[in-house]
């Protein structure tokens, strides 16, 4: 497999899953106790991390991969290398969908998602593997479906 374009070398990777890790210790989750941390890298090499902050109203909460775009949008950063996102759990959580359409906002479709476990451990997708454009859902324009 050719080499990702926005792939990260191995120090980067090594800088970004350690402080999506450690992000997680900032998490404000007393609802779900579910903590996610998330690092993101810029195309200029700068790392920014966000965690996940409940609220007691659950859709006003926001996921730690939306509150480190944010904090990257909002301090002028606008091309973005990948992201590290790590739970506590195993296999590591895929961001949620909400997440997947707020990120695509800002990144191409070979940007990388690595996925921490609890352990550590990642697997890593790209954008367009987990949120592909709608006209590449089989589904999508399938009338059948809507027929049945
Ligand atoms: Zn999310």
């Amino acid at each position: 497999m050719p080499p990702l374009p926005n792939a990260v070398t191995a120090a980067e990777l090594q800088t970004l899953s350690s402080r999506a890790i450690s992000a997680k210790e900032a998490a404000y989750c007393p609802y779900s106790k579910f903590r996610v941390g998330a690092c993101i890298i810029t195309d200029a090499g700068e790392y920014i991390v966000g965690a996940n902050v409940e609220n007691a109203a659950y859709p006003v909460g926001t996921c730690a991969e939306r509150v480190a775009f944010a904090t990257a949008i909002v301090a002028g950063h606008k091309d973005f290398k990948a992201i590290a996102v790590a739970t506590d759990i195993k296999p590591g959580a895929s961001p949620c969908g909400m997440c997947r359409q707020y990120m695509r906002e800002f990144t191409t479709p070979s940007f990388p998602i690595y996925m921490y476990d609890g352990e550590g451990n990642y697997t890593v997708k790209t954008m367009s593997e987990v949120n592909p454009p709608p006209s590449e859902s089989p589904r999508f324009y399938d009338t059948d479906v809507f027929a049945n």
